[in-house]
């Protein structure tokens, strides 16, 4: 069993403490993890700090280039880190429409260059005979990072490349689920930046609470879950950090009554089981008209039973398990709930027999709001299908909701999906598809599902700061 080093001002570090990594496809350790505690958050803060003032100095062509580089080693190390994540989520290395640990290192590759590529503006926004105001961009400091365990090694990277880019140094630590990747991923970067750039400390929730905490940090990331989100929040506060929060969905699909029941199913079912339905923006709720409702569910249904469930190391899997035992008993308490509450099981309802996590994609009909499954984020493969007679009804009950992360329309009249799409209350709303990210559009969550947004220019700003500079003439 291969053993993963923290890393700190460039150099492995252990804490005398092991973490054992468990495939929750089989139930069993495969790699350890050290187990850091706040003295090694001290450390690595301390480094990053140290390392702040020469990687801020640099010149923005220099940091792109290092950016570049880090991509370049992502993929000339591909094979290897799609092994790690797959053992490490579960997840297939290709899966359901291509959504597997080969997507999730193919898009850590993107999302690198696409945010190496990106310009720093400086504004002018005023000059005459009077003066010159111009508006520059400046890192802010030590970027902490804390990351989940559904998508580790891509959600590391959403992090870490923008702080880099923007010439902030940053210490980051992984769900203790699955760091292995991004402990090696940390490993290979260190190679190339100079030592203290980029630190790593993994250990459990008290590793992050001493960051979110710590003085030396001028900036939080962190993708979660929204209570997460809210103790992060609370602990930062004394030190006035900014925050990026980019927290748990809910999220409503509205299926139009001129929607094709037969053309949209498998779309529908692809966004919201793909990854088994642990992705932050995948559909969770589905509103379906009266008059396809049940041509809709058989569809749903007819896939749930056909899509091949297994290891995600086997390339004929589409769906993996789920990636650990707390989160299918929450699985399974939902659709309990709701079929104890009326709803009916069209496909699944129940776990796998064997010993990793699997839990069998569940379509759930005859769901309404009052059955946990509608009204929480179940995070899993068990999709509740809810009936509206009412388009209004619809759009009230899909806005419902604490949470405001994605959404989406499904109709061929994409005049009028986009019109209503403006009427969901959330961060993105897509028309015939749901949970479309890429690295040049904003995302992030209204409502409890977070502050500020990630990816783009837009999400660049959020790890500077802005200088007013204003020059007097005459
Ligand atoms: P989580 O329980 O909030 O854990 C996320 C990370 O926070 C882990 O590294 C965890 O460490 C750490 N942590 C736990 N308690 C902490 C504390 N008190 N202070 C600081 N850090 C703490 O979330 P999860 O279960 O891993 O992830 C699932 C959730 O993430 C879902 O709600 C999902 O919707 C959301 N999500 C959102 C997005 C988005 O972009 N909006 C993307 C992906 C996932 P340990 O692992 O050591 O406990």
């Amino acid at each position: 069993m291969q053993t993963f080093n923290m890393i700190i001002d460039g150099a492995p570090v252990q804490s005398g403490r092991l973490i054992e990594v468990v495939n929750p496809a089989t139930g069993q350790p495969f790699a350890s993890v050290a187990a850091g505690d706040a003295s090694h958050v001290d450390q690595a803060v301390a480094a990053a700090r140290a390392a702040f003032p020469a990687w801020s100095a640099l010149s923005d062509a220099n940091r792109r280039a290092y950016v570049m580089q880090l991509a370049d080693l992502l993929e000339a190390n591909m094979p290897e880190f799609m092994a790690l994540v797959t053992q490490e989520t579960g997840k297939p290395m290709g899966g359901l429409n291509n959504v597997g640990s080969g997507m999730e290192v193919g898009g850590a590759i993107a999302w690198t260059r696409v945010t190496a590529s990106l310009d720093i503006p400086v504004d002018v926004i005023q000059d005459n005979a009077d003066a010159r105001i111009e508006v520059h961009r400046k890192p802010l400091g030590v970027v902490g990072s804390i990351t989940p365990w559904n998508w580790p090694l891509m959600i590391c990277i959403w992090h870490v490349m923008p702080a880099l880019r923007a010439g902030n140094t940053v210490v980051l630590k992984p769900a203790s689920l699955t760091p292995v990747a991004t402990l090696r991923f940390v490993e290979l970067a260190n190679s190339v930046l100079p030592k203290g750039v980029l630190n790593v400390v993994t250990g459990d929730a008290d590793v992050g609470t001493a960051m979110s905490g710590h003085p030396g940090i001028a900036k939080m990331v962190f993708t979660g879950s929204t209570p997460t989100g809210r103790h992060i929040m609370r602990n930062a506060a004394a030190t006035l950090k900014r925050l990026t929060l980019e927290l748990g969905g809910n999220d409503a699909g509205i299926v139009l009554p001129d929607a094709d029941p037969k053309t949209v199913a498998p779309k529908l079912f692809g966004v919201a089981f793909h990854n088994n339905g642990q992705t932050c923006a995948c559909l969770k709720r589905l509103y379906v008209p009266d008059a396809l409702y049940e041509e809709l569910c058989a569809e749903l249904a007819r896939l749930a039973g056909e899509v091949k469930v297994g290891n995600g190391l086997d390339p004929a899997t589409q769906l993996g398990p789920i990636q650990n035992p707390a989160q299918r008993k929450l699985v399974a308490a939902l659709v309990d709930d709701a079929r104890e509450k009326g709803a009916r099981i069209l496909a699944g309802g129940h776990a796998l027999e064997g010993d990793g996590y699997f839990y069998a994609p569940t379509i759930i009909a005859d769901a309404r709001a009052g059955m946990r499954v509608v009204d929480e984020e179940q995070f899993g493969p068990a999709l509740p299908v809810i009936r509206y007679a009412d388009l209004e009804d619809a759009i009230a009950q899909a806005n419902a909701s604490d949470n405001g992360l994605g959404g989406s329309i499904w109709s061929p009249d994409t005049a009028r999906a986009a019109a209503l799409a403006l009427r969901l209350e959330c961060g993105s709303v897509w028309i015939n598809e749901h949970g479309a990210v890429q690295p040049d559009a904003p995302f992030g969550g209204v409502k409890q599902s977070g502050v500020g947004v990630e990816f783009g220019l837009y999400g660049l700003e959020e790890y500077l700061s802005l200088q007013t500079v204003k020059i007097m003439k005459g």
